[in-house]
């Protein structure tokens, strides 16, 4: 028996990281490798907030935003091994958990009633060691998807859908059923360079004799998820849990089917293609929901409901299959996006009954639904962090979960403020940061917000719009475009709403102005605006075929721009999606680090140094972080905190902008066209002023993370301290976050 302050399954679902709280984490895994149904064995493609192309400036931080930038420098091919690679090693890097692979949990001690019960122990037998190896601990984290632990200890929970009385949910059938969504399997192919034979085994089906070829669309050369609707399990006579190794024979003739159809119907030009891997774990999307002390549902996730419980944001669409699956004669996914990110409460990582559980992942108080959104594993990590942290506090405090919830939230949420976790909108504030009692000044600030440098052209087929940060006002700017005959210009600029959201929500003001024809104008429209609060505008400029813009192919940071889709571009025949959600029609799909040309007339403070300290670490409104002006060749930029009498410290910490707006995948069905991201500080120094000069204390050197921290060995007292950046990965600007002193 190993006595181990608190135990994490690990699912995909990565744990607190223990670093600071000194706890101990047994991480037990059943299989030979982490990651759940991101691992090399089952290849998901780990998606969050920002993977639908909706959301802006909504890719998760703190442990999930490590490891995806880490796998964008060491990984950007997406190979599913790398990613093994480094999940492992992030986790091997933490003295503090103790990681049992191979080892499956099966027997779990529990006592107490039905409605309070408390875990003791869990055991877990080590394959091919052949060790019965038993854990105690104060909590436990159920992160297995399946939920067996919660289920051994006496949790209660759910299956399938819920009735729509039940939670007035627009998506809920009348009744309430075992529908859930199915499993799928995935395969990778491969040219060999030669022609190579498939002879079919005699368990694959004739897939000519089903709905599957006519409907779905196959590419040889496609791998991984693009074969994501090969799914069964679904409907009500089946069990995704009990009936697995029958659904697994299923996917196999399915997938050995689909391969003889693509190898040998003449169809295809495969004669070269060979099979590279095909999954043998049936990666699991639902089983059991554990029931907590709230249940997340559709309504909460529409409305983007503020909980004070919040803990950590989603940003996938409500994503819910047909239960026949692959077998499905209409086989749509539903799609609804919601306005902007939405809000996960700590309430829901709990359980409602066994007072020292919590869980994260696909297994979490939400109703089916709701799953439907919260499942995707960036979430789901966002999530486990969430539920490590409280943990780790409850230990510190000897409190259950539900009392944590109670007395402690607000502490809950500033650990992970402290963590960068992905929280949007809350501020932190934490009495000992010395930085935020500075005054902070800079070598330079941006105050001329333009996107001047032309690339492409884009003719106005469509309503086009671009988004900047208003701070304090904005009266006038300048849009770069070709009039091919004389005509109007009808330019709006609308609010937002809510700060994390960008969407046009209400018009504001319009101005029409009269372009004579030419290329290359910088015509001027009048938007004049004084918002209470520093927000971000939303200008549109309405459909024109007499015009044309132009797109610069620099980024700026703060600056996004859309095109309204006509139809909506994440529709496709496997998907059906509401075209009238706003979030939808405003893509930005074809802008991404390519905005159109304009420049503001009027000064900004939007970009000021003392961001740094504001205490928000993510834009929310606006960007929330320092620029300076463009870099000029071996010169550096710096960041001054200023004290009134001499400080004294020892930790040093930095948030560079890592650009929170760009979709990261980890098996990446995209190419990023770099490997760090271009707005990281790349080398930088940490200067003290002391005995009437300035000494470097620390410095980081070719930079690729979002936060560095630095632990001097001996405490520095003094009232000046800079943080001097030398070079960036690609940005024109030096781009700084935050910055806390301790
Ligand atoms: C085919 C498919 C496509 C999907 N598409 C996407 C997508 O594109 N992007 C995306 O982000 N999400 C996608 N999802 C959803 C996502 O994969 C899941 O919701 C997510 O993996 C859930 O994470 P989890 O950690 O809760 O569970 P899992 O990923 O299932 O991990 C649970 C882990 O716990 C381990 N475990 C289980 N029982 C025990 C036990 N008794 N003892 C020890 N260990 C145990 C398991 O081996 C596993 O490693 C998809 C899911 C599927 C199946």
């Amino acid at each position: 028996m190993l006595p181990w302050l608190a135990v994490v399954w690990q699912g995909f679902v990565l744990p607190y990281r223990p670093r600071g709280s000194g706890k101990k984490v047994a991480l037990i895994q059943n299989r030979p490798v982490l990651g759940g149904n991101s691992s090399s064995e089952i290849r998901v493609w780990v998606l969050g907030a920002t993977g639908l192309g909706v959301n802006r400036y909504a890719r998760e931080t703190g442990i999930i935003g490590e490891m995806l930038l880490e796998n964008q420098y060491l990984n950007p091919d997406g190979n599913p091994y790398y990613w093994d690679l480094v999940m492992l090693e992030m986790v091997l890097k933490e003295k503090n958990i103790s990681l049992f692979l191979n080892t499956n949990v099966h027997e779990v001690e529990a006592d107490g009633n039905e409605s309070s019960r408390k875990i003791r122990s869990v055991t877990g037998w080590m394959m091919g060691s052949e060790r019965k190896i038993t854990f105690t601990s104060p909590l436990f984290l159920d992160c297995t998807g399946d939920g067996l632990v919660g289920f051994l200890a006496g949790a209660k929970y759910r299956i399938g859908r819920e009735a729509y009385r039940e939670y007035q949910e627009k998506w809920a059938p009348e009744e309430s059923d075992n529908i859930s969504l199915g499993s799928t399997m995935f395969f990778y192919t491969k040219d060999a360079g030669h022609p190579v034979k498939f002879i079919p085994p005699s368990f694959a089906q004739d897939i000519t004799k089903t709905a599957i070829p006519m409907k779905r669309v196959f590419k040889s050369g496609d791998s991984g998820c693009h074969y994501w609707w090969i799914e069964w399990g679904g409907e009500a006579h089946i069990d995704t849990l009990y009936d697995n190794e029958k659904i697994r024979d299923e996917l196999w003739s399915v997938i050995y089917g689909i391969w003889d159809y693509i190898k040998n119907s003449g169809k295809f030009d495969a004669e070269n293609m060979t099979l590279e891997w095909v999954g043998s774990v049936p990666g699991k999307r639902e089983y059991r929901r554990f029931i907590g002390d709230y249940v997340l549902t559709q309504n909460d996730l529409e409305k983007q409901a503020n909980f004070e419980d919040y803990i950590g944001f989603g940003g996938w669409s409500i994503d819910l299959h047909p239960p026949e699956g692959m077998y499905a004669s209409d086989y749509v996914s539903k799609l609804f996006c919601v306005d902007g990110v939405f809000q996960i409460p700590f309430r829901s990582l709990y359980s409602v009954n066994v007072d020292n559980l919590l869980f994260a992942g696909r297994n979490i108080s939400a109703t089916h639904v709701a799953f439907g959104a919260t499942r995707v594993m960036a979430t789901c990590s966002v999530m486990g962090e969430a539920a490590g942290a409280a943990a780790a506090l409850c230990v510190d405090k000897s409190v259950t979960p539900r009392q944590l919830y109670q007395n402690h939230i607000k502490e809950l949420q500033q650990t992970l403020l402290r963590n960068d976790a992905a929280i949007i909108g809350l501020k932190y504030e934490d009495p000992e940061d010395l930085a935020s009692l500075a005054h902070v000044s800079a070598s330079s600030q941006l105050k001329c917000l333009e996107v001047a440098k032309p690339a492409a052209k884009f003719h106005m087929e469509n309503d086009v719009a671009f988004l900047f940060p208003v701070n304090p006002h904005v009266n006038e700017l300048e849009i770069l475009l070709d009039a091919h005959e004389d005509t109007e210009m009808v330019v709006e600029l609308w609010d937002t709403g809510r700060p994390e959201n960008y969407i046009p929500h209400t018009l504001q003001v319009k101005d029409t102005v009269r372009v004579s024809k030419g290329d290359r104008q910088w015509i001027r429209v009048r938007l004049p605006w004084n918002p209470e609060q520093p927000q971000n505008a939303f200008v549109i400029v309405r459909e024109n075929q007499q015009i044309s813009l132009h797109q610069s192919d620099v980024p700026m940071t703060g600056v996004l721009s859309f095109i309204r889709e006509k139809k909506a571009n994440i529709s496709s025949l496997l998907t059906a999606i509401d075209n009238d959600q706003p979030v939808v029609q405003w893509s930005m799909k074809p802008f991404v680090r390519k905005p159109f040309c304009f420049k503001l007339l009027t000064e900004t403070e939007a970009y000021r140094p003392d961001n740094v300290i504001n205490g928000f670490f993510r834009p929310y409104g606006s960007p929330h972080m320092w620029l300076s002006n463009p870099m000029q060749d071996g010169a550096d930029e710096w960041l001054e905190l200023q004290w009134e009498a001499p400080a004294t410290f020892s930790r040093l910490e930095v948030i560079f902008n890592d650009d929170v707006n760009e979709d990261l995948v980890n098996l990446h069905y995209k190419r990023t066209p770099f490997d760090v991201i271009p707005e990281l500080v790349q080398n930088y120094e940490w200067q003290a002023w002391v005995d009437g000069m300035w000494r470097m204390i620390a410095e980081g050197n070719n930079n690729r993370k979002r936060k560095a921290v630095h632990t001097l060995e001996h405490d520095c007292t003094t009232e000046r301290l800079r943080l001097v950046v030398k070079s960036t990965n690609g940005s024109r600007f030096a781009e700084v976050v935050g910055i806390r002193i301790r």
